[in-house]
């Protein structure tokens, strides 16, 4: 979390579990250097707005803000990427395990090629598909 380099402390002081703001000498007993982001960029839920703040470090905290928003928001995107990406592995999986007992359905049966994925694990099955049955008739 924020440690002693966050800059936001050039503007404040820590004091125990909370800090006190330079400007206004407002005191504030829980809250760490978020809270007095918030409350230097007049954003806080739970903190007052500084009524002595200067406008550009106004400004600097409120776009510091942002950008915390913006990398929580990037991480969760993150999340969902990966998520998409370890179902996609697991149908290949499926997939292949369906080859491998010749228990493949007619998979283009009633389903549009909703997915230009979906279309690669198609022609993916069906080369597969083929070389099963070319590796049967060999005896194999
Ligand atoms: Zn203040």
């Amino acid at each position: 979390m924020a440690g002693r380099a966050d800059p936001v402390w050039e503007h404040g002081e820590k004091i125990g579990s909370g800090w006190k703001c330079k400007y206004c000498r407002e005191p504030k007993a829980g809250g760490g250097a978020t809270r007095l982001k918030e409350h230097l960029a007049h954003r806080g839920n739970d903190v007052k707005d500084c009524p002595s703040v200067p406008k550009e470090v106004k400004a600097f905290f409120a776009r510091e803000l942002d950008k915390i928003k913006e990398r929580k928001r990037e991480r969760e995107r993150q999340r969902h990427r990966s998520t998409a990406a370890a179902r996609t592995q697991y149908v290949d999986l499926e997939m292949r395990t369906m080859i491998l007992n010749y228990k493949l359905p007619s998979i283009n049966q009633g389903r549009s090629m909703s997915s230009e994925k979906e279309l690669v694990h198609d022609t993916r099955v069906v080369v597969a598909l083929d070389r099963a049955k070319r590796d049967r008739s060999l005896g194999c």
